[in-house]
């Protein structure tokens, strides 16, 4: 019998429940994948939380690794066959499974190299992280940038390939535990936004401001974000881990120096399954050559992802967390 987390309606994590279900059979461009490992995303509170809309009743998870069991129809011409290791980084819900049928041109081959468990980890947040440094803005090597929430899941990713294209990032931590983790990493300075005022200690630092800054925690950081920025400085807001930013008035970045802002998701970045492919081949690079290590921190059951849910929304967690199907 196949298990899955479902929601039928928006609210708290006691909103999740575990059930049976019988999967399917994949349709035409679909796959049906055996989860081995799935991927816990802050997403996946906006979408139970309601933030982000998901269709209702639904099942919770945008990101796993496993095997293809099956190929539908139309599924030829991708390079993929039954049996072969795969992970993907989905914009529907569906991966709190232990099986779910894909979209087959979405599922990304995993090279030996890299372990379910460390796929499971790193795609969406790796690929979110390729996107951010090299295509968002591409950070140049001493430019001087503010990263927030530096010692979350995508946040420590974004860290270290940060420090490989030698930045100089300004972290910024919600504890001082956190900020020791930072610290091992290699953070040139570190900032604990729940005491000290960043934007204090950033125009301190840096008293013209810092051309780029990323923030992923919204709406408690954007205005203060903003003010850290440099003329015609960057703010890639790309997350709203305290809620959504506040509605942003368009002459105050003429006021505040001709500033840019972007709102980018991975999925307008890996539209095709070319780009797909070479945001992951570069994932993939990163992680062969050792620049990049993920900090899995936390495994729970499927049947406990609520445990994760309120784990990542207290504050209290570190790296990535898995699902064990
Ligand atoms: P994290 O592991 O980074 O967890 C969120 C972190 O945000 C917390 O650990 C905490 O770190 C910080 N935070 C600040 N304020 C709050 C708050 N009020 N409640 C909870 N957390 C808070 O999660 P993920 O790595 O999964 O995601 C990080 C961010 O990236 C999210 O905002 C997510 O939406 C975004 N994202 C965006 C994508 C895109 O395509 N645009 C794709 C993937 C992720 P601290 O205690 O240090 O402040």
């Amino acid at each position: 019998m196949e298990h899955r987390v479902r929601i039928a309606q928006t609210g708290s994590p006691d909103v999740m429940s575990y059930e049976s279900f019988e999967p399917p059979e994949p349709g035409p461009g679909e796959a049906l994948v055996r989860h081995r490992v799935i991927g816990v995303n802050m997403i996946d509170t906006y979408h139970r939380s309601g933030l982000y809309p998901t269709p209702m009743p639904g099942t919770l998870g945008v990101e796993a690794a496993g095997v293809i069991e099956r190929l539908g129809p139309q599924t030829s011409g991708l390079g993929l066959h039954e049996g072969q290791r795969v992970a993907y980084a989905a914009q529907t819900t569906g991966a709190y499974a232990t099986v779910r049928s894909m979209p087959a041109e979405r599922l990304v081959p995993l090279p030996d190299s890299v372990p379910d468990e460390v796929a499971a980890a790193t795609l969406l947040k790796g690929l979110t992280v390729e996107v951010l440094v090299r295509r968002v803005h591409p950070v140049r090597f001493a430019e001087p940038v503010l990263l927030h929430a530096a010692a979350g899941g995508v946040g420590s990713l974004a860290l270290q390939w940060l420090l490989h294209l030698g930045a100089k990032v300004i972290a910024t931590v919600g504890s001082d535990a956190k900020a020791a983790l930072v610290k091992e990493q290699g953070a040139e300075h570190i900032i604990v936004y729940t005491r000290d005022d960043f934007k204090a200690k950033v125009r301190d630092l840096y008293p013209e401001g810092v051309p780029v800054v990323y923030d992923s925690v919204g709406k408690a950081t954007f205005e203060a974000s903003l003010d850290c920025l440099s003329v015609r400085g960057l703010l890639v807001s790309y997350g709203n881990a305290s809620g959504k930013p506040p509605p942003l008035d368009i002459g105050s970045l003429a006021t505040r120096g001709s500033l840019f802002v972007t709102r980018p998701t991975l999925f307008s970045y890996t539209r095709t399954r070319a780009e797909l492919l070479a945001s992951a081949n570069a994932l993939f690079e990163m992680l062969a050559k050792g620049a990049l290590k993920p900090h899995i921190s936390r495994r729970f059951l499927l049947k406990d992802a609520a445990d994760a849910h309120r784990a990542l929304e207290s504050r209290e967690t570190t790296g990535q967390l898995l699902l064990l199907p």
